[in-house]
């Protein structure tokens, strides 16, 4: 395909400066009164809903830090399979297998490098017992980096809802 090229002539008449100048303080003095379309975070969060705009709200496909979900007993629901460490491109999944006198595998050890991770989501799609989920969070902030290695025992605590992933059925998430 030919690409065209277009030449600009500047403008031989004089502009004035004044005109230009008046014009942009227009344009500024409008916007002063247009219905804002920023947050002032943190003391405004996601969930402040009278801003005369509706909601501000985190998709729900979301992918943040994770949680470890739990079965009736409070036990992590991990089974030790060892997909998602295999699955995980960021190598950041640690998991020592444990089995107990019925033969039932559960973590030993499972850990999450939460600085390392890319938040692909892989680890949630391959968990056979949807265990491991990425999470709908961001307020992640730490003062030490070996705090955003998250343990079984903070994965359990986290109280965050967990995302939904892309759904290739629907798309835009509706
Ligand atoms: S979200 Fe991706 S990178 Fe992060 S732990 Fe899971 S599989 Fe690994
Ligand atoms: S894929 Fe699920 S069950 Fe398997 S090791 Fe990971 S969290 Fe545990």
């Amino acid at each position: 395909m030919a690409i065209g090229v277009k030449v600009m002539k500047r403008p031989e008449r004089q502009v004035s400066y004044v005109r230009a100048t008046l014009k942009g303080m227009v344009l500024t003095f409008k916007h002063m009164f247009e219905k804002k379309v920023t947050m002032q975070y943190p003391e405004e969060k996601s969930t402040d809903r009278d801003h005369g705009m509706g909601e501000w709200s985190i998709s729900p496909r979301w992918r943040g830090t994770h949680r470890m979900l739990t079965d009736e007993q409070g036990r992590s629901k991990c089974v030790a399979c060892g997909l998602c460490p295999q699955v995980c491109p960021a190598n950041c999944i640690k998991l020592v297998p444990g089995e107990d006198e019925q033969g039932n595998r559960y973590p030993l050890i499972y850990e999450i490098d939460e600085f390392r991770c890319v938040f692909c989501g892989y680890c949630q799609e391959v968990c056979p017992e949807e265990a491991i989920h990425v999470g709908v969070h961001f307020e992640n902030s730490e003062y030490s980096r070996d705090r955003f290695v998250y343990d079984l025992e903070r994965l359990q605590s986290q109280t965050h809802a967990v995302s939904t992933l892309w759904d290739p059925t629907d798309p835009r998430g509706e």
